[in-house]
C-alpha cells in the first residue's frame, strides 16, 4: 500500500514576483509503505523543496500530497500531525539542539504528541538504542558530545517521534568516513527494524546505491526517475547528463545486484571493490 503520493504536485517560490522559480513541476509519484527511497538530483533540482511539501512545511501551490490516501492539506488545523507522521531530519540537525540532557532533547518531539511520561521516556531511549547512543549519553549535555554524536542525538529526536515516514536530507554530510559509515548502517538498521519508510537524500551515490530500495532522480524541478536502484545506475550516461557523478562504485554493485548476488548494504568501497 502506499504510504505517501503525490499528484501532479506543483510548488512555485515567488509567485507574482520577478523571482519567480517553479521548483517542483508536475510531480505524481507513489512510495510503498517499507520502502527505502533514495532521492538524487544536482543543486537546484528540486530536491529539498519536494521533501519539504511531503512533510507539510510547504503548501503546494497546485496538485496534491496524499498520506495513507488522505491529502495532507484537507484539514489545515491537523498539519502539525502531518509532522510527527512524516518525520523530517534537516541538514546538520545538531544545530537545533538545545536542551540541557542529550535525554531531554530526544524526548522534546514525543513531548508534543500528547503522550505520557512514560511512554515519552520509553521511546527516547529506544531511538538512541536505534543511533547507537548508549545509557551513559543520556544525561550528558548536548553540548559536551562529538560532531557526529550530536548528529546522532538529533536524529534520535526524529525517531523518537515514530514517524511512518522518516526523511533525512544528508543526514552524513561533514561526517568523516567511519562515522559516515556507522551512521549509515545504523539507518539501515533502525529501517529494517521498524520497518517503515525512509527517503534517503544524498549527494553520495555511493551511500545511496548501498542503502536504497528504489531511487528518485529529480533533474530541472520534474521527476527524470523513479526505479529501482540497479535500473537507475544502470543509466550512469543519463545520470552523468544531468551533472550527477557517478563513481565506479555504483556501477560495480549494480553489476553485482543484476548477477543476483547478495550485496551487503553496509559493504565498503574496498570490499566492494576487492
Ligand atoms: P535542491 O534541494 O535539489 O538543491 P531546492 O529545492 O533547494 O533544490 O531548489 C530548487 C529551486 O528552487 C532552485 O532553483 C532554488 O534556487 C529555488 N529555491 C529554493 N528555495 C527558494 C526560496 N526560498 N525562494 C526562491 N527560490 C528558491
Amino acid at each position: 500500500m502506499a504510504v505517501i503520493e503525490t499528484k501532479n504536485l506543483t510548488y512555485t517560490y515567488g509567485e507574482g514576483t520577478p523571482f519567480v522559480k517553479t521548483a517542483v513541476d508536475n510531480v505524481s509519484l507513489s512510495i510503498e509503505e517499507g520502502e527505502f527511497v533514495g532521492l538524487i538530483g544536482h543543486t537546484g533540482s528540486g530536491k529539498s523543496t519536494l521533501i519539504q511539501t511531503l512533510n507539510g512545511l510547504l503548501k503546494p501551490t497546485s496538485g496534491q500530497v496524499l498520506l495513507k490516501g488522505k491529502d495532507i492539506w484537507e484539514e489545515p488545523k491537523k498539519i502539525r500531525a502531518v509532522r510527527f507522521q512524516v518525520g523530517m531530519v534537516f541538514q546538520y540537525p545538531e544545530h537545533q539542539l538545545f536542551e540541557e540532557t542529550v535525554l531531554k532533547d530526544i524526548s522534546f518531539g514525543p513531548r508534543n504528541m500528547g503522550l505520557s511520561d512514560q511512554e515519552i521516556e520509553e521511546k527516547a531511549r529506544q531511538a538512541a538504542q536505534f543511533v547507537g547512543l548508549t545509557e551513559d549519553f543520556l544525561e550528558k549535555s548536548p553540548f559536551e558530545l562529538s560532531g557526529g554524536e550530536k548528529r546522532r542525538v538529533a536524529i534520535a529526536g526524529v525517531i523518537a517521534m515514530d514517524p511512518d515516514v522518516l526523511i533525512l536530507d544528508e543526514p552524513t554530510a561533514g561526517l568523516d568516513p567511519r562515522g559516515r559509515d556507522k551512521l549509515l548502517s545504523q539507518i539501515v538498521d533502525y529501517h529494517k527494524k521498524r520497518g517503515n519508510t525512509v527517503i534517503l537524500v544524498s549527494h553520495s551515490m555511493e551511500d545511496i546505491a548501498k542503502t536504497a530500495d528504489r531511487v528518485l532522480v529529480m533533474d530541472d524541478s520534474r521527476e527524470a526517475m523513479f526505479d529501482s536502484t540497479r535500473a537507475v545506475f544502470a543509466r550512469g550516461d543519463e545520470l552523468e547528463q544531468m551533472g550527477l557523478r557517478v563513481p565506479q562504485i555504483t556501477k560495480i554493485m549494480s553489476v553485482l545486484k543484476e548477477k543476483g548476488w547478495p550485496v551487503d548494504p553496509v559493504l565498503t568501497v574496498e570490499q566492494a571493490v576487492r
